[in-house]
């Protein structure tokens, strides 16, 4: 049998240099609480990313509940059911009252078109997200958020580096949480940030992520501690001058799926977005059963028993979650909910090979 395929393998930098990196620490003895390392990183994303500012945290879940912290948000939030734990947790952990709004069935984005029904007195922010690095329609959510005087904040954790009409997503909004979590496009091994142009949240951003602790004898608010290490900082250093060359590498794989899959009955795959400069994160296909004549859970099964790791991503839906499903009904947001019952992210990395990728789609041509 060919060896295993995992869906997803992290991108690391060469030894020698993240070695070269880290000595001075055993020198310097300065480990976390903003590190040199973390200011450099920090000046490196801004100019990557085409931000005013950009606050690291410990890790993307994190920097999402401090952003949520430092801007006081009450009530309820509209957002997603399509979207990993993290984005709706965050929000249900701090009170607010998730209130869940359909997808778009092309780029699985929060549809901006259910956004206005669904707004109340009670209302605070809309928090979208960069579905598999497709961006949302950041103008008409930005356009009812205004209108209402909503915030928006953006979960950008697949996003890292896409741009739109020339312009980086982190950007858009009131704030973009990004994740640089060991298998995202690019990590700091676990690491994430809330990028924003507003310089105001930044700086209470640095008070609420360090116990609020604003000065020696200051302590503002009840604050948590979600700091990034400086040995997370140096692996966000060396993998970012990688960057890029990630990304195209990526992209190789992806456009040979696209090249095998692309028009095969019964197969969905990603869709060009207008102006989108992609990062290549992942790779969703959603199934049509009878068209295809084989369903995801199946399709997965024999990937599994071929030694190749796909993932059904995201399912359950959030609101179908055992911790969520008595207070939401999924069939309040059918396209989400047919989304999330037949899609399969297939393995993509920077090191998957073209040899693989045939492997892998041979395997579920075979299944149709
Ligand atoms: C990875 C991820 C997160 C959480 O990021 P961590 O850095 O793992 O805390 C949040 N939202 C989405 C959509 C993600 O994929």
């Amino acid at each position: 049998m060919p060896p295993r395929i995992a869906v997803t393998r992290s991108s690391m930098p060469d030894f020698e240099e993240y070695c070269r990196l880290i000595a001075p620490l055993w020198e310097s003895r300065w480990l976390t609480n903003c590190g040199a390392n973390h200011e450099d990183l920090s000046r490196e994303l801004e100019g990557y990313l085409e931000v005013g500012g950009v606050s690291l945290f410990v890790n993307g879940h994190s920097a999402l509940e401090c952003v949520i912290e430092a801007m006081r948000l009450e009530g309820e939030v509209i957002t997603t059911p399509f979207t990993f734990a993290s984005t709706t947790h965050a929000f249900v952990r701090h009170g607010l009252r998730p209130v869940f709004c359909d997808i778009k069935a092309d780029d699985f984005t929060l549809d901006p078109a259910g956004i206005e029904f669904l707004i109340n007195e009670n209302t605070c922010a809309i928090a979208p997200v960069h579905v598999y690095g497709n961006v949302c329609d950041n103008e008409a959510i930005e356009s009812v958020a205004a209108k209402y005087g909503l915030k928006v904040i953006y979960d950008a954790a697949h996003a890292f580096g896409v741009r739109k009409n020339g312009r980086g997503v982190a950007s858009f909004g009131d704030a973009s949480m990004f994740s640089f979590h060991a298998t995202k496009v690019f990590n700091t091994i676990e690491g994430g940030a809330i990028a924003s142009n507003n310089g105001r949240l930044h700086e209470d951003l640095a008070v609420w992520r360090n116990f609020g602790i604003s000065g020696p004898e200051t302590v503002e608010f009840a604050g948590g501690n979600s700091k990034m290490n400086e040995f997370c900082a140096v692996m966000g250093l060396c993998n970012l001058k990688r960057a890029d060359v990630e990304i195209s590498r990526r992209r190789c794989a992806f456009e040979r799926y696209q090249e095998r899959l692309e028009g095969v009955r019964g197969i969905g795959v990603p869709i060009d977005q207008a102006g989108v400069e992609r990062n290549y994160a992942y790779y969703p296909i959603v199934l049509s059963p009878e068209e295809f004549g084989a369903h995801r859970d199946e399709v997965f099964s024999v990937l599994a028993l071929n030694g190749i790791g796909a993932r059904k991503y995201f399912y359950p839906l959030v609101s179908d979650f055992e911790c969520y499903r008595s207070r939401f009904d999924s069939n309040a947001t059918p396209v989400a909910r047919k989304v999330s019952s037949n899609v399969l992210t297939l393995p993509l990395f920077a090191d998957l090979s073209i040899a693989d990728v045939d492997r892998i789609c041979d395997v579920i041509l075979m299944c149709g």
